[in-house]
């Protein structure tokens, strides 16, 4: 892990805008509070932010079985104690939403009027990102979302997940993983809510679930907590005794505002459900609950043709879509294994046998 120059001119390059720019973020010059004075730097990896303070730069992942890779974060740490937030986007390289979503973030944060620490994971898969794969890095063929803790000594995912871990997750109290439907996936926004049998967590984990604002909630009890590796991002987090939640906002490799201002007003509204910020949390009322998720698999390699949408409401033995042949022929019809909610659906043509075409979730009461 080094730091880069990149860091020094960001700051620069954060406090020349903010003078050009008049504006949104840090554009008064940090006043020394007596919180400032005597509450400590914040260190994250090879990052160090001063209290009040915005740095960016990036994880260096070395060279080892392949090749390397860097991760871009951005660490606020504000002038009052307090919280720290991790937030990762872009596990999923081809995920966008999230990851605009972050920079909106980064450019409005004033770090002189936060409490706690902000750390911004901008993109956590690099090379999955620059060449635009789904689900796997195009390195050692891995999905990064399934190979934590990772290992200092593995493939390139691998590695990221390591560092992640050990400069991100570990230092964190909260951390949410912000995904959305990959490049491939038409989906409808939705929360993972894990359930981890801890009442305290639980119940932390499903405020944070409400806080960050969406109308499905996901009760995703299916984990096996005691699993090692611990596989997922926000499973790391659970083990380690930090409440955390998956996001899933965008679709289809698309930035507009549909799919960005959800990731970014879900971020917002964490930072003021844990007082981060000013301002008061409105968590969502009234969601659409769901519980026992189904990821319906394609039984061959060919071309999907949905024949739903991301949020439509299926009945069991309902058509999710026709699976063909490469010639175009039908080959199988894909059917809802249950009444449900479709969460998303692939809408691109190619897919391979094993891979997702679509998931399917029950309608379930609110949690106790
Ligand atoms: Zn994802």
């Amino acid at each position: 892990m080094t730091i880069t120059g990149t860091i020094l001119r960001t700051a620069i390059r954060m406090a020349v805008g903010a003078m050009l720019a008049g504006g949104l973020a840090a554009s008064a010059p940090a006043v020394a509070t007596e919180d400032t004075a005597t509450r400590a730097a914040f260190t994250a990896g090879p990052l160090t932010a001063a209290p009040g303070t915005m740095v960016s730069g990036f994880l260096d992942i070395a060279e080892g079985v392949d090749t390397g890779t860097k991760v871009p974060v951005t660490i606020a740490h504000g002038a009052k104690p307090g919280p720290v937030l991790a937030l990762i986007a872009g596990t999923h390289g081809y995920e966008y939403a999230p990851v605009i979503a972050l920079h909106r973030v980064r450019r409005a944060l004033d770090p002189s009027l936060l409490s706690g620490t902000v750390i911004m994971v901008h993109v956590a898969n690099m090379p999955s990102f620059m060449e635009r794969t789904v689900y796997r890095g195009p390195v050692d063929g891995k999905n990064l979302n399934r190979v934590y803790p990772g290992r200092a000594d593995g493939t390139v995912s691998d590695r990221i997940a390591h560092a992640i871990t050990a400069y991100v997750i570990a230092p964190a109290d909260y951390v949410l993983d912000l995904h959305a439907g990959d490049g491939n996936e038409a989906l409808r926004p939705y929360i993972y809510m894990p359930v981890t049998g801890d009442k305290a967590m639980d119940r932390a984990i499903r405020d944070m679930a409400l806080a960050f604002g969406l109308d499905h909630i996901v009760i995703d009890d299916q984990r096996d907590m005691s699993a090692r590796p611990t596989r997922y991002t926000d499973q790391t987090a659970l083990v380690m005794g930090k409440p955390a939640i998956t996001t899933e906002t965008g679709q289809l490799g698309s930035v507009v505002e549909d799919w960005v201002g959800p990731a970014e007003r879900g971020v917002w509204n964490i930072l003021r459900h844990f007082s981060m910020i000013p301002g008061t949390a409105t968590p969502v009322e009234n969601p659409v609950w769901l519980t026992g998720y189904r990821v319906v698999t394609s039984p061959a390699d060919g071309v999907f043709i949905p024949a739903v949408r991301d949020g439509y409401a299926v009945a069991a033995g309902g058509r999710l879509g026709v699976l063909q042949n490469l010639f175009g022929e039908p080959v199988a019809t894909i059917r809802a294994p249950f009444d449900g909610i479709v969460n998303y659906v692939v809408a691109t043509p190619p897919v391979r046998r094993g891979e997702p075409l679509a998931m399917v979730s029950r309608r379930a009461d609110p949690p106790d």
